[in-house]
C-alpha cells in the first residue's frame, strides 16, 4: 500500500482555518484531521474529541516525557500538541492527515517528516485579519490583543512553507489547497509508478 500524505495547514489565528478545513472535506470526504490536544479550556460550544482532546498540563507534561507528540507548542499560554501514534497509523494505512497547527509545530513537522507538505493560510490584507481577531465574540480585550502581536509573527514564518494559499474567498483557497494536495499525490518522487509497472529497466530508452 502506498504510504500516506501528510498536509500541514498553518496561518495566523482568525485567517480562517477552520472554515476552508470544513470545505476542504468537502471535495475529500477521505481527509483525516488530526485532534490535537490541548491544555486550553474547551470554548462554549466546543467538544471534547471533536474540536480537541481537552487534557491537564501535568497529563501533557507527562506525555512530552513519554515521546508521545509528533510536535508539540506552548501558543497564547497554553499547551498544544498532535499524538505521534494517530498520524503514524493513518500514513501506515495509506491515508492523507491534516495537522492544522501553528507555525511552531509545522517547524518540528518539517523537521521530523521531511515529506510533509506545509500550506501556508494567508489573509487576504493585514487589515482584514485585524477585522477578523477583533471581530471574534469569544474574546476578551487582553487576548485580542495578544492574538493580534501573535498574527504579525506569524504571518513572518510563511517563506518556511512549500505553499502559500491567500484565503479572500473560502471556495477558492479550499479549491487551491484541494490542488496542491492532487499534484503532491502525483510526485514521482513519493514513490508513484505508472500503473502495472514492476521497475523493470529492458526496453529503457536511452537519451545519450
Ligand atoms: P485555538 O485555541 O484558537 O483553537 O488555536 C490556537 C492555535 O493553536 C492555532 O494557531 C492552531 O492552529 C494551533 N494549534 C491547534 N492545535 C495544535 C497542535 O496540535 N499543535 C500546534 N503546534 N498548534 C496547534
Amino acid at each position: 500500500m502506498a504510504a500516506g500524505l501528510l498536509v500541514v495547514l498553518s496561518g495566523p489565528s482568525g485567517v480562517g482555518k477552520g472554515t476552508v478545513c470544513e470545505r476542504l472535506r468537502l471535495y475529500r470526504p477521505s481527509l483525516q484531521i488530526s485532534l490535537s490536544m490541548t491544555t486550553r479550556p474547551p470554548r462554549p460550544g466546543e467538544l471534547a474529541g471533536r474540536n480537541y482532546d481537552f487534557t491537564t498540563p501535568a497529563r501533557f507534561k507527562e506525555l512530552i516525557s513519554r515521546d508521545a507528540f509528533l510536535e508539540w507548542a506552548v501558543v497564547y499560554g497554553h499547551y498544544y500538541g498532535t499524538p505521534r501514534e494517530a498520524v503514524e497509523k493513518n500514513l501506515a494505512l495509506g491515508r492523507e492527515l491534516l495537522l492544522e497547527i501553528d507555525v511552531q509545530g509545522a517547524l518540528q513537522v518539517r523537521r521530523r517528516m521531511a515529506e510533509a507538505v506545509l500550506i501556508f493560510l494567508a489573509p487576504p490584507s493585514m487589515e482584514a485579519l485585524c477585522e477578523r481577531i477583533t471581530g471574534r465574540a469569544t474574546e476578551e480585550a487582553v487576548h485580542i490583543k495578544r492574538r493580534l502581536q501573535a498574527a504579525q509573527q506569524e504571518m513572518a514564518a510563511y517563506h518556511h512553507y512549500d505553499y502559500l494559499v491567500v484565503n479572500d474567498q473560502v471556495e477558492k483557497a479550499a479549491a487551491s489547497i484541494n490542488a496542491i494536495i492532487e499534484a503532491e499525490k502525483c510526485r514521482i518522487s513519493r514513490g508513484v509508478k505508472p500503473p502495472g509497472w514492476g521497475g523493470e529497466k529492458k526496453g529503457d530508452l536511452s537519451f545519450d
